[in-house]
């Protein structure tokens, strides 16, 4: 089915977008007329994304990260996060529960787990040295009428 809506957008890495890039996602799904608790597992998974772009993608430092999200009328929500960070060697084994290249003991390597089983698909493009993009598809239960 066609995207009816969509929006892109690319703020600065920096944590505190977070916060903004979650509220983004909820605020522009609203018209669905969403359960709370979908709209809660995708803001969640919106924030995971986001959070490793600033931490791994760009280790902290300056970059640019690019949001895109859109729906169509039966509820299907596709929502894009993209940088130009560092990208990932193994994607496969970054995707593992626990795996993590943190070591100061602060990260538990659950944050595409959690993409994982909040959405119904997720898909991981990276490549080292030039960014990665994380998809994600979730079929909201709407009754959104066009
Ligand atoms: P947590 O999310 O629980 O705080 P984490 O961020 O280490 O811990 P995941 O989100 O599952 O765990 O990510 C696993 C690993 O994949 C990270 O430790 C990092 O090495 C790599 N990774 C994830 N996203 C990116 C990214 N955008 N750029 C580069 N590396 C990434
Ligand atoms: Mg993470």
């Amino acid at each position: 089915m066609k995207p009816i809506n969509s929006f892109q957008i690319s703020f600065d890495s920096r944590s505190e977008n977070e916060s903004f890039a979650r509220s983004a996602a909820g605020a522009f799904l609203l018209p669905l007329d969403p359960v709370v608790e979908e709209i809660t597992e995708i803001k969640t998974a919106v924030s995971e994304a986001v959070s490793n772009s600033v931490i791994h993608g760009y280790r902290g430092g300056e970059g640019k990260i690019y949001m895109e999200c859109e729906y169509s009328s039966d509820g299907r929500v596709r929502i894009s996060i993209r940088d130009e960070g560092v990208g990932i060697e193994n994607v496969e084994q970054a995707m593992e529960p626990l795996f993590t290249t943190n070591t100061d003991g602060e990260r538990s390597g659950m944050g595409f787990t959690v993409m994982e089983s909040f959405t119904d698909r997720l898909t991981v493009k990276s490549e080292p040295g030039k960014g990665t993009e994380v998809i994600m598809i979730k079929k909201l239960d709407v009754g959104y009428a066009e």
